[in-house]
């Protein structure tokens, strides 16, 4: 997997369409908001869908090689 994933829980409103699109790269603890599985991650298309699905792009993609920020 090319990206680092992050979510900004300050953004996160718990709508949880991340984790209907990539429910092995999400999970929705108990304060309601998304955080970022440990393992068995989706492919990096599904994984930058689920980040175009947030509604308040909390989910932000790295490049893992180069760091280079490639969404929002
Ligand atoms: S889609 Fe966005 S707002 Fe909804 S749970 Fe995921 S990160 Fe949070």
């Amino acid at each position: 997997m090319p990206y680092d994933i992050y979510v900004d829980r300050e953004l996160c409103i718990g709508a949880a369409t991340c984790f209907a699109v990539a429910p092995k790269t999400f999970k929705i603890d108990e304060e309601n908001k998304a955080v970022v599985t440990e393992s068995g991650h989706e492919d990096d298309q599904t994984i930058l869908e689920a980040a175009q699905s947030c509604p308040v792009s909390a989910i932000i993609l790295k490049l893992k090689e180069s760091g280079k920020q490639v969404y929002p």
